[in-house]
């Protein structure tokens, strides 16, 4: 038999997840299919950094709210996810990156983040593992991290004492637009009905859009990352380098994750990636230069996932155009930084709560839209 819901939301990922979580507690009767396990694509897979200085521009205030509810996330999800609370270095070792910090930091700062620029012996006071190289540092207090893979725990346990109707390992095959709303068909059954729909499946925002007539293109990052034995202390902060191709931090347990954002291969519509090798190279080098006790630790495993990225490479969040109570949540950049409040924002709009639910809406990017939008750095 079909089940009623007031809202279906489709990809448990933590904007998924988020939106399903805010969508109950704000009395809505919620559904959430996901066809692995919660959190388990980005959401769990990722470096877990909350980040400013890699946030876009436009999604500061958010980055900042996200901040503050990963830090108080006990309160409102039950579970920390082993948050910790660090400063955030981003470096520059050659004039030119050192200029484009200067510009980035000063962006961000007007947009809210209170980053600041540290010489090289500021850094190093912040940072004593630092390289002695570096010519400029941006500093942000408000930084810190997540252990990313305990994200779908949290939550799992937080959605269900909501109410929510969580159907893991159901995968969606599509939605049927009928009048009294949409139906959603898993292994060939319709499993569920609702007046209203979030599609929040990450990566995959284009074919489900698809499903609807909407053609959205999206890129798929294939983010690498790689982690350390266990090491004694050896960095206390958040490393990245101006051009964000660097992410590093000390776990309390003595790991050390190095990511960036070094791509592995593959290809989203094919299915399957693999890690490139010579990108894992590159990216430990990169950490080596940036934290010299860092050589001395050895590789224990590495890993990639998947990140979405719109044509501007800013959300695709709000309204589905020309399908009454649908919406898309997703290709959030940083979205672990600023994903539980973007998605906490769009539920509050479903609900008719706030500024509403069209926060960074997808008409620009539709194939009938401008090719080329201009992107943000
Ligand atoms: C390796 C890596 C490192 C990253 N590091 C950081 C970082 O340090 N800091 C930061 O802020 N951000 C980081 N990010 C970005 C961040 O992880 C993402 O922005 C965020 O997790 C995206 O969440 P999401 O819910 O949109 O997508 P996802 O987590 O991918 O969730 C989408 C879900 O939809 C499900 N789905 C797809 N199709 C269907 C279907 N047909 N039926 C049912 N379910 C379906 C998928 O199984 C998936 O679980 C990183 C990303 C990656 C990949």
């Amino acid at each position: 038999m079909t089940a009623d819901y007031d809202a279906i939301v489709i990809g448990g990922g933590l904007l998924g997840a988020t939106a399903a979580l805010f969508l109950a507690r704000g009395g809505m009767r919620v559904a959430l299919f996901e066809r692995g396990p919660l959190c388990r694509e980005a959401s769990g897979t990722n470096a877990g950094t909350l980040t400013m200085q890699m946030t876009r521009v436009a999604l500061i205030p958010f980055a900042l709210e996200g901040h503050a509810m990963w830090q108080s996330a006990r309160d409102w999800l039950g579970h920390d996810v082993g948050m910790v609370t660090c400063d955030g270095l981003s470096l520059a070792f050659t004039e030119q990156e050192a200029d484009l910090l200067s510009d980035r930091a000063a962006k961000r700062r007007a947009a809210g983040a209170p980053i600041t620029l540290l010489s090289p012996a500021e850094a190093q006071k912040v940072e004593p593992g630092v390289s002695p190289d570096i010519l400029l540092a941006g500093h942000c207090p408000v930084d810190g991290f997540t252990e990313a893979y305990s994200t779908g725990k949290a939550f799992r346990v937080a959605l269900l004492q909501a109410g929510v109707a969580v159907r893991e390992h159901t995968p969606v095959d599509r939605v049927e637009h009928e009048d009294a709303g949409y139906s959603v068909v898993s292994d060939g059954k319709a499993m569920a009905r609702a007046r209203r729909l979030v599609l929040a499946g990450g990566v995959w925002i284009e074919p489900m859009l698809a499903w609807l007539g909407v053609r959205l293109p999206i890129k798929t990052l294939i983010n690498q990352l790689a982690i350390t034995e266990r090491v004694a202390p050896i960095m206390r902060s958040v490393v990245g380098i101006a051009s964000g191709l660097l992410s590093l931090k000390q776990y309390p347990n003595g790991t050390v994750l190095i990511g960036g954002g070094w791509q592995g291969i593959g290809n989203r519509a094919e299915g399957g990636y693999a890690l490139s090798p010579e990108a894992l190279i590159g990216n430990v080098r990169l950490a080596c230069h940036a934290i010299p006790a860092l050589r001395g630790a050895r590789l224990v495993r590495a890993w990639a996932g998947l990140e979405a990225e719109t044509d501007d490479a800013l959300p695709a969040v709000g309204p589905v155009p020309g399908h009454a109570d649908a919406y898309v949540c997703g290709s959030v950049h940083s979205g672990y930084t600023s994903g539980l409040a973007i998605a906490r924002h769009l539920a509050a709009g479903i609900l008719g709560e706030g500024a509403g639910p069209e926060l960074f809406p997808i008409d620009r990017l539709l194939r009938q839209s401008a090719p080329n939008p201009t992107r943000e750095t």
